[in-house]
């Protein structure tokens, strides 16, 4: 693996300490604990994510199947938590339970049953390996915030109407364990208005299910406003690595 120049750590490094105090700020003043921070990796190398982990960073997300898997198998002993965040194509739940903790994307019951699938397969394949076996699969549900969704297209995610279902499908798979729910604010509206209303569905969620409270949602724009509405884990790209290539 390549590793990153000192500019770039030294760069890293000012960025992260700078969300961090952001956090601080939004937690105290929200009259919080501090939520957990993952830090969105995407499209940088994994190089970046190296230096991260140098810098006490644990948790890292990641949206493309084949970039994610790619980069936790370049790094194994970074002790990186892998946080699946992108839209999860069924074929790829195999994958995806190889090296993630988490899936934030969990959104409909047909990607329910291949990620249980696949968690049975890997299983064994461990176990025919000699390797110890996989810790359940930590599951967030996402949902879709938007107000009329009917128009136009969305960021992903479940309605809201099937939330009750789909915790329920996740429940019955041993292998799958309900952490709560995500979403990513809609394109024009106020994040303010998204956010209370994903934590009156969490507040609905951990009527049913308490041990499912998590609320996985803010990024780099918004982390302040989640933070106010009862965010437990913060997604955060750009304001740590910097602006995203634009073309791949
Ligand atoms: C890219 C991404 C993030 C991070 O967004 P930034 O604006 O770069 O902080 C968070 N959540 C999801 C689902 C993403 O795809």
């Amino acid at each position: 693996m390549s590793s990153a120049t000192p500019d770039r750590a030294a760069d890293l490094k000012a960025r992260l300490a700078s969300v961090r105090r952001r956090i601080s700020a939004a937690a105290a003043a929200a009259g919080r604990d501090e939520p957990s921070l993952i830090v969105v990796t995407k499209y940088f190398p994994a190089s970046d994510a190296a230096v991260l982990a140098g810098l006490g960073v644990r948790d890292v997300g990641e949206n493309k199947a084949q970039e994610a898997e790619a980069k936790a198998a370049e790094l194994p002993g970074a002790g990186l938590n892998w946080h699946f965040i992108g839209q999860l194509q069924t074929n790829k739940a195999k994958s995806v339970v190889k090296y993630a903790r988490a899936v934030h994307s969990v959104d409909r019951p047909g990607l329910i049953a291949a990620l249980a699938k696949a968690m049975a397969a890997e299983d064994i394949r461990r176990r025919e390996a000699g390797s110890a076996a996989r810790v359940p699969l930590e599951c967030y549900l996402q949902l879709d915030l938007r107000a009329q969704p009917e128009e136009a297209a969305g960021r992903g995610g479940a309605m809201p109407e099937d939330m009750l279902d789909l915790a329920a499908a996740v429940e019955q798979e041993p292998a799958l364990r309900l952490k709560g729910l995500m979403a990513v604010a809609p394109l024009g509206e106020d994040p303010a208005a998204a956010f209370s209303r994903l934590q009156e569905l969490s507040r609905e969620l951990t009527s049913r299910y308490p041990a499912a409270g998590g609320i996985s949602a803010g990024m780099s724009q918004d982390l302040e406003t989640a933070v106010a509405y009862g965010a437990t884990h913060l997604r955060i790209g750009s304001d740590i690595l910097g602006p995203r290539p634009a073309v791949r």
